[in-house]
């Protein structure tokens, strides 16, 4: 099969493609076509291909839509970049996914250039005027004839990375058939009408706002596309744009309400996912007519795994839904064995939309797959009508306004700091993010403080993984068999005496 643009461009070319909802400028999908055919002509122009492996290191703008596009049409694998990450981050992905070109743009440019610095031989292009020499102008680049790509269902469509919670982020390998797979099974259990209009305020380099890019050019709908995530602005959004769906993190909609209230009857759906859906917020949405859908979902398995009706979401508090039409949800004990229905026990997912692997992982992909499939780490339980309830993870990651962060990654980091002997992380509660990142601290001598701490981090981590709260100890609690006690440090950093970073 051709890229799905090409099909849709043929099947409604006047229906609308896309929304930029900053100034309400729409793109049919014949217009969006001529503008990805331009821009494959000019990506091939610089040799890009089928055997790329194409970086995106973009903030939300309409141009990132057209490389999402692009790279289907030219056959290359498109590997989106967090631009919230370090540069230092960063490389380590270009690395891993064998990146062999990074488009970027003004607002990322630098941080590709220094993203980019240690392998020397990625090419950048940029899609507005570089300031670097070594960065080449898109719009200088000649189009060039190119063949489009024929797809079959197992080629590699995406390398997606997980956000890095259990240790380093992996890089997914995602195929055609299984973002295909996840839109075909998506609109099955919400019902899905061409005259649909999603919003997308969710970053386009996480699975929750790529997907919709994809799945609206296989449904004919149209996408609403807001740059930064803003709660007042976005849910006017969806007044203004008659928008009938939304994917959101729990923080979001909880700020989205916070501003404006309640959101505008158009929606037929708030898809709500990536971190627990906190009971409070699902019965506040039952009040003021929100129809939210939680849903459970990772990047492995090409976005939701299962997913609720808001009828059923607002009688069962706390569920996430039936599996999705075509998945297969076991619950399993610690040896891998099936649990009754209302026992805890870990997530096993299989079917269509779960990914072959790990890219150059071998380990990892052998890991987390038995017989059953796909080990998520999640842990749950399942009830007499088989909807999903999800409770803890295996390990301890924290959950932080939507974004996941991997406590022992800045414990590594802390540790690097001359004056810090050892260090504790964990997530305590916080209203407004859900989690926030708190510290607790052995320092070598009495001089350090929580400031320079945070200075420290501020330096290594992406602002979302910075502690909060930083506490000092004179030793961290820890078992007999030596692990540190979490409910302890929890415990000393819920103290009254703690330094709270957010008001030093
Ligand atoms: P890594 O795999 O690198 O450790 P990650 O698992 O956090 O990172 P993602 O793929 O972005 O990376 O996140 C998927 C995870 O998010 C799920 O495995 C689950 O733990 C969590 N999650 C998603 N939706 C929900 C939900 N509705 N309730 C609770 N947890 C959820
Ligand atoms: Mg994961």
């Amino acid at each position: 099969m051709n890229d799905w643009l090409a099909h849709r461009a043929r099947a409604t070319p006047d229906a609308t493609a896309l929304v930029w909802a900053e100034t309400g400028d729409e793109w049919t999908y014949a217009a969006l076509d001529d503008a990805v055919d331009d821009l494959a002509g000019r990506l091939a122009g610089l040799g890009i291909g089928p055997d790329d492996h194409l970086g995106m290191l973009l903030s939300t703008r309409v141009e990132a839509v057209r490389v999402v596009h692009a790279a289907m049409r030219l056959g290359a694998t498109l590997v989106p970049l967090n631009t919230r990450l370090t540069p230092r981050e960063l490389d380590d992905q270009v690395e891993l996914a064998d990146v062999t070109a990074v488009v970027c743009g003004e607002a990322t440019e630098q941080l590709a250039v220094e993203a980019t610095d240690a392998a020397e031989s990625v090419p950048l292009v940029s899609l507005d005027e570089p300031q670097w020499e070594h960065v080449e102008p898109l719009s200088a680049a000649s189009s060039e004839p190119f063949d489009r790509a024929d797809w079959a269902d197992d080629d590699r469509l995406l390398l997606l990375f997980t956000s890095g919670t259990t240790g380093d982020p992996k890089a997914v390998t995602l195929t055609y058939g299984n973002i295909y797979s996840s839109a075909v099974a998506s609109a099955f259990r919400l019902g899905i009408l061409p005259e649909d209009r999603w919003l997308v305020p969710l970053s386009l380099y996480h699975m929750g706002g790529l997907a919709p890019l994809y799945r609206s050019t296989l449904y004919g709908s149209t996408v609403v596309l807001r740059g930064e995530f803003e709660p007042g602005p976005t849910a006017d959004d969806v007044d203004s744009y008659d928008v009938t769906g939304v994917s959101l993190v729990p923080t979001m909609l909880k700020r989205m309400l916070d501003s404006r209230g309640t959101l505008a009857d158009s929606l037929r759906f708030v898809l709500l996912g990536g971190a627990p859906a906190p009971d409070s917020l699902v019965e506040r949405c039952r009040d003021y007519h929100v129809p939210v859908c939680p849903t459970y979902g990772m990047t492995e398995t090409a976005s939701q795994i299962s997913t609720a009706r808001t009828q059923e979401a607002v009688e069962q508090l706390g569920t996430v839904g039936q599996p999705l039409f075509g998945t297969d949800v076991t619950v399993v004990d610690e040896d891998g064995e099936p649990v009754d229905q209302g026992e805890l026990g870990e997530f096993v997912v299989s079917g269509p939309t779960v990914t072959p692997g790990y890219y150059h992982n071998p380990e990892a992909t052998e890991a987390a797959f038995s017989q059953l499939g796909l080990h998520t780490g999640d842990v749950g339980y399942r009830d007499e009508a088989g909807r999903l309830y999800v409770r803890n993870r295996k390990d301890d990651r924290i959950i932080t306004g939507g974004e996941n962060v991997d406590p022992g990654e800045v414990v590594a980091v802390l540790r690097e700091h001359p004056g810090i002997e050892d260090a504790a992380v964990v997530g305590l509660p916080d209203e407004e993010w859900g989690e926030k990142v708190a510290a607790l601290v052995v320092a070598r001598d009495d001089e350090l403080t929580a400031e320079e701490v945070e200075e420290h981090c501020r330096e290594r981590l992406a602002g979302y993984k910075l502690p909060r709260l930083v506490d000092f100890t004179d030793e961290l609690p820890r078992t007999a068999s030596g692990t540190v006690e979490r409910a302890a440090v929890r415990e000393i950093l819920t103290a009254p005496d703690r330094v709270d970073v957010a008001d030093a």
